[in-house]
């Protein structure tokens, strides 16, 4: 019985090898602030290590750690980590 939800049916667009679920973190810098997100859900070659997202998902990413850099912005904690856990 093959799990569907495990392994994601298209190969890795750089180097050709399988995809595997993982639990990820992602960090992003911008002018003196860093955000970490963890706990993300992705794909990621086994081969490359290359990380990929459901269709719309890496946007979604990339929506929340905007936020969180204007969040910084506002309280004015230019200097500093946000880290937002999801588990
Ligand atoms: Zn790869």
């Amino acid at each position: 019985m093959k799990k569907m939800d495990d392994l994601m049916d298209k190969p890795c667009s750089d180097c050709g090898k399988s995809l595997e679920k993982k639990m990820i973190t992602q960090e992003f810098e911008r002018e003196g602030v860093k955000i970490q997100l963890s706990g993300l859900k992705a794909w990621v070659c086994k081969g490359c290590g290359e990380t990929y997202f459901k269709p719309g998902g890496a946007d979604k990413v990339a929506n929340a750690a905007n936020s969180l850099f204007e969040l910084a912005r506002i309280e004015e904690q230019h200097k500093g980590a946000i880290v937002a856990k999801l588990n």
